[in-house]
């Protein structure tokens, strides 16, 4: 079955012929068209008994086509001899059907007649079985159709050389999940992939070396592609949906229900850095070089040939203006976007031993005495080539690429120092708040590493709050109960921040070991006068106070909003009105008003 033009590799690890055909079998969907109801029953009988589980049949042939045409069977097995239409007849009626053309038909007949074999081989059929139907033969030669229509399948639709989906498998597979994105309001991306230098090694090396190399290359391009997009074919091998050869040197990707752009970026690096390897072809070390444009549904076309012309003209533009980058986006504003996240990147690797980050507090206060109890420990960094960047900004693309664990550690060990310090100096109970990353959270080490941090700066688990803002706890709330418990056995207290902007589950609520609730600045903000007073944020202290959790109001800019908030029996509230964040140095400029000695 396997042909040598057929790269091999491909089925090394795959099952045995047996198993091939036994996937054959119990997939394939057999049609029975015979005018005698009881030679239906028997076949049907039969092909049961050999692993066939999958029938359509009728016994009117004037019914065949349609029947055809909404089944989409991968085999007919037609009687010849029928009254009014013909098994002639359904085998013309086919050979006209664009959909239908394709389909094997074996034919059942009693007739030795060489004339009406000829005539039914003429109309396109694919073999014969004489009546009365032998089981044994029938088994084998509906078997050896179904394998011949797979291989016929396989080389029509999949690059002989590589495996990979051609270009129109490519763009079935690609319209079906557009569909799907279009109904759910999702985001795409077609990612166009050029190996540059093939044309070079087929010159200098000869074309087996090119195709060796092109076989190579799609192999490391799948790996980084494959992980969500695999199905099994008809004979069990793996093929990546996702993923095509396009032309010679040139290969396309789509990636359904992205986020965000930045995501297409992120494997458009992936693949340009797990591709530069060499291979080593004949002795000779060659490093492929790839160039990669990328466009995104809908913003740069919502039709998948479109898309992928314009993912093209992105990357002939990486190739002739792209400077140091390898891959761009078919819009311009998302090159800019994509160039400063990468910027940022590249300037957080260095920014904590360049001593770049710096921790800025804001005070955390008590609304009916106005007592200073402690901060919330704020991430500051201005880096020297690009210069201040928010944490808005800085944090989400460090959860990304997982610099959050060393930056969340150094930040937690940086505020523990200074409010033990703050502890001793003052003689009050000390609250410090630091905000953590559910990345953070999921790192197995994350219990260790705060535990380690609090023995090392004696500061008290009990007065330390670790603040996970609600969008994080609530994304797979499930998984976080048992990692919040964890932290919380440390005797640490945990707070939900930004309250109110994402999307919890009262029940979660309820289930989380959630110690504080923080009333995101959004709600705070629409208080403005005495009478504009939101019934939500009402509701919302008296729900975290029914499920025993302290409140805070965050983002507090008037008296206004601080006397509504007091009214409420908010606890505790931070915001511009009593401080902005500020160094340790000022803030403890500022407990010293507060805590004269
Ligand atoms: P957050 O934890 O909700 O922090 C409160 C943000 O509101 C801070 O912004 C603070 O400066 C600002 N803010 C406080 N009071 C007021 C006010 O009265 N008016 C206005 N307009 N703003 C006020 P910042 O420092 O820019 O931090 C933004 C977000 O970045 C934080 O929101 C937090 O989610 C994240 N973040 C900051 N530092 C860290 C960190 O060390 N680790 C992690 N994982 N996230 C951090
Ligand atoms: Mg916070
Ligand atoms: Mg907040």
């Amino acid at each position: 079955m396997q042909n040598s033009a057929i790269d091999t590799n491909r089925f090394d690890d795959s099952d045995s012929d047996e198993d091939q055909y036994s996937s054959l079998i119990s997939s394939a969907k057999i049609m029975l068209v015979d005018d005698e109801p009881i030679n239906t029953d028997v076949l049907q009988t039969y092909l049961t008994g050999e692993g066939y589980s999958n029938f359509v049949s009728t016994s009117d042939s004037s019914q065949a086509i349609s029947m055809m045409q909404a089944e989409k069977p991968d085999v007919v097995l037609l009687d010849l001899m029928m009254p009014e239409v013909s098994g002639f007849d359904v085998l013309q009626a086919m050979r006209g059907n664009k959909g239908l053309q394709h389909i094997p038909v074996v034919i059942l007949t009693s007739s030795d007649d060489a004339d009406t074999k000829l005539r039914a081989l003429q109309l396109g059929a694919m073999d014969f079985l004489a009546k009365p139907v032998d089981a044994s033969e029938l088994a084998l030669r509906l078997r050896n159709t179904l394998a011949a229509k797979a291989y016929q399948h396989q080389l029509v639709n999949y690059d002989q050389l590589t495996g990979l989906a051609k270009l129109d498998v490519f763009l079935d597979n690609t319209y079906a999940v557009i569909e799907n994105l279009k109904t759910d309001k999702g985001m795409g991306a077609a990612i166009h992939v050029y190996l540059e230098n093939l044309k070079t090694v087929n010159n200098s090396m000869g074309r087996d070396c090119g195709n060796r190399f092109i076989q190579l290359y799609s192999r490391k391009l799948e790996n980084c592609v494959r992980s969500t997009n695999i199905i099994r074919d008809t004979f069990g091998t793996e093929i990546t949906t996702n993923l095509a050869r396009t032309s010679g040197d040139k290969f396309s990707i789509f990636l359904g229900h992205i986020e965000n752009p930045q995501q297409a970026a992120v494997l458009a690096r992936r693949i340009i850095i797990d591709t530069s390897e060499p291979f080593n072809l004949d002795g000779q070390l060659i490093f492929p070089s790839t160039k990669v444009g990328i466009a995104i549904f809908p913003d740069d076309a919502t039709d998948p040939q479109k898309l992928l012309n314009n993912a093209e003209t992105a990357m002939s533009y990486a190739k002739d203006h792209g400077g140091g980058e390898s891959y761009a986006f078919y819009s311009g504003t998302m090159n800019e976007e994509s160039t400063r996240i990468l910027s940022i990147e590249n300037g957080l690797h260095k920014a904590i031993e360049n001593d770049e980050l710096k921790v800025t507090y804001q005070p955390k206060v008590d609304l009916i005495t106005g007592d200073i109890i402690g901060a919330e420990a704020l991430i500051r960094w201005i880096s020297p080539e690009i210069g201040f960047v928010s944490p808005e900004e800085f944090i989400p693309i460090s959860e990304r690429t997982g610099q959050i664990i060393p930056i969340g550690a150094w930040i937690l060990e940086r505020a523990c120092t200074q409010a033990a310090l703050w502890l001793q100096e003052f003689n009050i109970d000390f609250k410090l708040a630091v905000n953590v990353s559910i990345r953070q959270i999921h790192d197995s080490r994350m219990d260790l590493t705060v535990k380690k941090i609090l023995e090392k700066t004696g500061f008290p688990a009990s007065s330390l709050t670790l603040e996970l803002t609600e969008n994080m706890v609530m994304e797979n709330a499930e998984s976080n109960i048992e990692l919040l418990h964890n932290l919380k056995a440390l005797g640490v207290r945990l707070s939900i921040d930004d309250f109110g902007t994402g999307y919890s589950s009262l029940s979660y609520l309820q289930r989380l070991p959630l110690d504080e609730l923080k009333i995101d600045r959004s709600f705070i903000e629409e208080v403005q006068s005495e009478e504009n007073r939101s019934p939500i944020v009402r509701a919302m202290v008296s729900m975290a106070h029914d499920l025993g959790m302290t409140v805070v109001a965050e983002g507090i800019e008037t008296d206004i909003q601080l006397n509504h908030m007091k009214l409420l029996q908010c606890e505790l509230y931070q915001g511009y009105l009593c401080s902005k964040p500020i160094v340790a140095k000022a803030f403890t400029e500022l407990l010293a008003q507060s805590y004269p000695k």
